[in-house]
C-alpha cells in the first residue's frame, strides 16, 4: 500500500520570519510530511508579483539546497509531497501546478483522486483547454481559472466543488491568498494553525508541530477557509453527501504524533491492539510489531494481554529508494537490508505478531519466514485492520481486485499462504470502536466494497 500526497499552505504577513526564511519553514513542514509521499515534491511562493516554484523527483532533502531555498522569497507559498495516483512518476505531474491566467497567478497542490476527472477533462478539451499533464489535479486548475474569470474566489471555488466528484484536501495560491478547502466527504485530512506572523495550513499537524506552531482545527468537510492579510474567513458549501473519513489513515498513513478528525492517531492504533487482543487471544511468549506501523497496535496489544512486547524486527530507517537488484540472492540482500531480524528475542518464542494490515500477502509472508528463519517456536498474525477485499478509488494505491489476497480467499487460505500458524484480523466493530467515529462517517470501501459514493462497477452505499 502506497501513501498518497501532503499539502501544506503558509501565509505569513508580519514577516517575523525574514523572507527567504518562510522557503525554509515550507521545507521543514514538508520535511514533516514526507510519509504521505516520496515520490516528489514543490514548493511555490508569491513575491508580490509572480509566483516562483522549485520542483523535482525525489525526497524533500534530496529536492532542496539551501541555497536555492534561500532565493526563493514571499510572504506566501503552497507545497506538496506527492505519490503519484493518476498521473505518471514523472516531472511534469509535479506537483503544486502553476498556471498564470489573465487576471493573477494561481498554484494548486491536491491530495486524493478524482473520480470524474476523464469526463470533466472532455469536457475542457471540448471547450479548447489544453493540458499540459495527464494528472486529475490539472483538471481542477483549469475549472478553477474558468470559473475566476467570472467570479469571486469564494463563488468559483463553490462552483468548481460541486462538480468534483472524489477526494481533494486542496491548498490553493492565488496571489497573496491561500485557500485551504476540503471535500464534503472528508475523505483526506487538512488542518490548520497558528505560527508567528500567520498561518499554516497542512494534511497533518505534524507540520504544524515542526514548525512550532499551535494547531487551531481542522478544517470540515465541505468546508472552504481563505487566509489574507493576516486574518482567514470561513465558507462552507452545504453538505449533502455523507461524511466518509479514510480508516486507513489512522490504521497506516497518518504519523502516530498527528491528530486527526479529532483524534490522536497514537491513542488509536493503541486502541486497536487492545481491540486486537480482546477479539484474536492467545497462548504466547512475546508480542513483536512489524515496524514501524505495528508499533503502536503491538504496545496495546501487550498491555491488554499481559504478554511482554519484545521487539524482533528491525527496520533500516536510514535507507531512501533501492533500485531493483538483479537476480534472487541480490533481492534478499536489499530485503535484509531494509527489514532485519533479532533472533536472540525470537528464538524458541510463541510470537504473536502485529502488522497494520495485509494487501497482497507477500511482504506479510516474506516477514513471517523471516521471523521463523530467526528461530521463531511459532508465529501468529494479528491484523490491525478488516480484511482488504476491494480497491480504494479516493487515491490510496493499494492493488487490483485480482491482487488483494482477502479478495478471493477466507481467514484461514490467507494464514496458510502467509505461513501463520493462527490468523486474526479487527472486526470492523472493533476499528470503529478504535477510532472513536461513528461508522456512518467513516469510509470503509475498501474493506467491505460498499462506497460512500458511486463508482462504476461498484455498489454505493
Ligand atoms: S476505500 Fe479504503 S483506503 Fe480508500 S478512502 Fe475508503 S477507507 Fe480509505
Amino acid at each position: 500500500m502506497e501513501e498518497e500526497c501532503g499539502v501544506l499552505g503558509i501565509s505569513v504577513t508580519q514577516n517575523e520570519f525574514s523572507q527567504p526564511d518562510i522557503a525554509l519553514q515550507m521545507y521543514y513542514a514538508l520535511y514533516a510530511l514526507q510519509h504521505r509521499g516520496q515520490e516528489s515534491t514543490g514548493i511555490a511562493l508569491f513575491d508580490g508579483n509572480e509566483i516562483h516554484s522549485i520542483k523535482g523527483m525525489g525526497l524533500v532533502p534530496e529536492v532542496y539546497s539551501k541555497d536555492d531555498l534561500l532565493n526563493l522569497t514571499g510572504d506566501v507559498g503552497i507545497g506538496h509531497v506527492r505519490y503519484s495516483t493518476t498521473g505518471d512518476s514523472r516531472l511534469e505531474n509535479c506537483q503544486p501546478f502553476i498556471i498564470n491566467y489573465k487576471n493573477g497567478n494561481i498554484a494548486l497542490a491536491h491530495n486524493g483522486n478524482l473520480i470524474n476527472s476523464e469526463k470533466l477533462r472532455e469536457e475542457l478539451e471540448s471547450q479548447g483547454h489544453i493540458f499540459t499533464t495527464e494528472s486529475d489535479t490539472e483538471v481542477i486548475v483549469h475549472l478553477l481559472v474558468k470559473e475566476f474569470l467570472y467570479h469571486d474566489p469564494v463563488e468559483a471555488i463553490k462552483k468548481v466543488m460541486s462538480r468534483l466528484e472524489g477526494s481533494f484536501s486542496l491548498a490553493i495560491m492565488i496571489d497573496s491568498m491561500i485557500i485551504a478547502i476540503r471535500d464534503p466527504h472528508g475523505f483526506k485530512p487538512l488542518c490548520f494553525g497558528k505560527i508567528d506572523g500567520g498561518y499554516v495550513v497542512a494534511s497533518e499537524s505534524v507540520a504544524i508541530d515542526t514548525l512550532n506552531g499551535k494547531l487551531i482545527r481542522e478544517l470540515e468537510p465541505g468546508e472552504i477557509i481563505i487566509f489574507k492579510d493576516g486574518t482567514y474567513e470561513s465558507s462552507k458549501i452545504p453538505v449533502k453527501k455523507r461524511i466518509s473519513h479514510c480508516v486507513f489513515e489512522f490504521i497506516y498513513f497518518a504519523r502516530p504524533d498527528s491528530i486527526i478528525d479529532g483524534q490522536l492517531v497514537y491513542d488509536v492504533r493503541e486502541k486497536i491492539g487492545r481491540e486486537l487482543a480482546k477479539e484474536h487471544p492467545i497462548d504466547a511468549d512475546i508480542v513483536s510489531p512489524v515496524p514501524d506501523s505495528g508499533i503502536t497496535s503491538a504496545v496495546g496489544y501487550s498491555d491488554e494481554s499481559k504478554i511482554k512486547y519484545r521487539e524482533g524486527l528491525m527496520k533500516n530507517r536510514y535507507i531512501g529508494r533501492t533500485f531493483i537488484l538483479p537476480g534472487q540472492s541480490l533481492r534478499e540482500t536489499a530485503v535484509r537490508l531494509k527489514m532485519n531480524t533479532i533472533s536472540q528475542n525470537l528464538s524458541g518464542k510463541k510470537v504473536v505478531l502485529i502488522d497494520d494490515s495485509i494487501v497482497r500477502g507477500t511482504t506479510s509472508k516474506r516477514i513471517i519466514n523471516m521471523v521463523r528463519s530467526a528461530g521463531a517456536k511459532e508465529v501468529h498474525a494479528r491484523i490491525g485492520s478488516p480484511p482488504i477485499i476491494a480497491p480504494c478509488y479516493m487515491g490510496i494505491n493499494m492493488a487490483s481486485r485480482d491482487e488483494l489476497v482477502a479478495s478471493c480467499r477466507d481467514i484461514d487460505g490467507i494464514g496458510e499462504l502467509i505461513n501463520a500458524d493462527t490468523l486474526g484480523y479487527l472486526s470492523i466493530e472493533g476499528l470503529v470502536k478504535a477510532i472513536g467515529i461513528e461508522k456512518s462517517k467513516l469510509c470503509i470501501g475498501c474493506i467491505t466494497g460498499l462506497y460512500p459514493l458511486k463508482i462504476e462497477c461498484e455498489q454505493c452505499e
